[in-house]
């Protein structure tokens, strides 16, 4: 069997697991990256049903990265307010980027909204680039073992002509970031806190009469929020939208399998007509919504981020974005930690890195929760107060400040390569 060393083995190259490994790629640690699917690097003609609305934060660890170069010749929609109302009544925030008085300068955008697959191929096409970094794909790891000073991986998959391979690797730190449903989380026996959110998330991309003037729109209906995001029309004169909608799972199973008519009538009231007739252009797909909180980013020669972590509800946006923050830090906290001639593996050196990133993901799903709980359902009381509080975020200039700050991702407590690139 071929065996390799390697200063750090990433299981999972999507696109936090590929930031990592950018994130690194300037030094002269030696990275494997391990991913089961080869990505399709081309630009599909069709946009995504999978978006993400990047924060200025992630944009910024993507731009030194050199990433955003990539995506910026792809397709990506910058997006310059954002409009959050409670249905049927006068609860409404609405705020955008040349609000934001002090601190960090921006491009004049809140973010951006990005399909997934571009994000990941831009990731990637960057780590192909970087001398340090060996991409097996599509690689699958069978087994991981423990030793004192560093782990073993065996992987099997595709090489030449489609021939099944193995291969050995050893490594000082194996870093899960492979996703919601981690194969290194459950084999090295972390214990996972997750709830059923009770909701599945709908998405598809949208036509719609009006143009979305680079808004962020997002509803909140009784039976759950529906965010319409934004895309890049390409000039084509189409205005289009990806929209997330979460609902009790019956009635998201009802919204797939519904004839397209019904479907863009319902749409279309749910949105308050806001951007007139909206027609879905996609296929519709849906996704079971569940929290999870891994109750520890890191062991001995192992570091959790991302979704392999943590995953929360997507009424805020923040998952990728928090996961982007995870590789930030954990680059940052190895980093030091190479400089100092320290073991990068041991539990001892990545404390600083758990503590980090474990109360910021802890204070998000805590969030989300308080968000969900005062936004479902049409009790009054609760209602009342609700809108109470969007107006009162609207109207008291201090208070709209930090939530515009919030929904930039510019909190105090950024990684280095996550900070403003210029401050003013
Ligand atoms: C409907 C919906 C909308 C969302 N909208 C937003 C949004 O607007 N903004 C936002 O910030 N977040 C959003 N999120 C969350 C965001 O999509 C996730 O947080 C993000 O995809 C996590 O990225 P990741 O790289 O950690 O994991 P993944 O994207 O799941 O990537 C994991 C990678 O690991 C690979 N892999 C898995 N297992 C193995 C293995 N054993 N061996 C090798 N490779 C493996 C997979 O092939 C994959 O490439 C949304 C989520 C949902 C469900």
């Amino acid at each position: 069997m071929n065996i390799q060393s390697f200063d750090l083995a990433i299981i999972g190259g999507g696109m936090v697991g590929l930031a990592l490994a950018n994130a690194l790629a300037d030094s002269d640690l030696s990275i494997a990256v391990i991913e089961g699917r080869t990505p399709d690097l081309s630009l599909p003609v069709d946009h995504e049903i999978r978006v993400s609305a990047l924060s200025q934060a992630s944009k910024n660890l993507l731009s030194r990265l050199g990433a955003w170069a990539h995506i910026e010749q792809s397709r990506h929609q910058p997006y310059q307010g954002m409009q959050v109302w409670d249905q049927d009544s006068f609860g409404k925030i609405a705020f955008d980027a040349s609000q934001l008085k002090t601190g960090a300068v921006t491009d004049g955008s809140l973010g951006a909204i990005v399909e997934n697959s571009i994000i990941q191929a831009a990731l990637w096409q960057q780590a192909e680039q970087a001398s340090n970094i060996t991409l097996f794909h599509p690689f699958h790891c069978q087994s991981v073992a423990m030793g004192d000073k560093e782990s073993w991986l065996n992987l099997t998959g595709s090489g030449e002509e489609n021939k099944s391979v193995t291969q050995a690797i050893t490594t000082k730190l194996v870093v899960g970031a492979d996703g919601a449903n981690s194969w290194l989380r459950s084999q090295a026996d972390i214990p996972l806190t997750s709830w059923d959110y009770g909701h599945h998330a709908l998405v598809a991309t949208i036509e719609t009469d009006l143009p979305h003037d680079a808004i962020a729109r997002q509803a909140f209906l009784p039976q759950g929020p529906l965010a319409f995001l934004p895309l890049d029309n390409q000039g084509n004169g189409q205005n289009l939208c990806s929209i997330v909608w979460s609902l009790p799972p019956e009635q998201a199973a009802e919204l797939k399998a519904c004839d397209e008519v019904e479907f863009n009538r319902r749409l279309t009231t749910a949105i308050d007509n806001r951007l007139g007739y909206c027609q879905v252009v996609s296929p519709r797909g849906v996704f079971p919504l569940k929290m999870r909180y891994a109750r520890s980013f890191a062991k001995e020669r192992i570091a959790l981020i991302g979704d392999a972590a943590h995953t929360i509800h997507p009424l805020a946006g923040l998952g990728v974005n928090l996961g982007f923050l995870d590789a930030a830090s954990l680059a940052q906290t190895i980093l030091d930690n190479h400089q100092q001639g320290k073991d990068i593996g041991e539990l001892a050196n990545l404390r600083s890195f758990e503590r980090w990133r474990k109360s910021e993901a802890m204070q998000m799903i805590a969030a989300m929760e308080s968000f969900k709980q005062l936004f479902a359902g049409a009790n009054p009381v609760k209602k009342l107060v609700r809108d109470l509080g969007l107006v009162a975020v609207d109207k008291v200039p201090p208070v709209k400040e930090m939530f515009i700050r919030h929904a930039m991702g510019l909190t105090d407590d950024l990684p280095e390569l996550s900070k403003p690139l210029i401050e003013s």
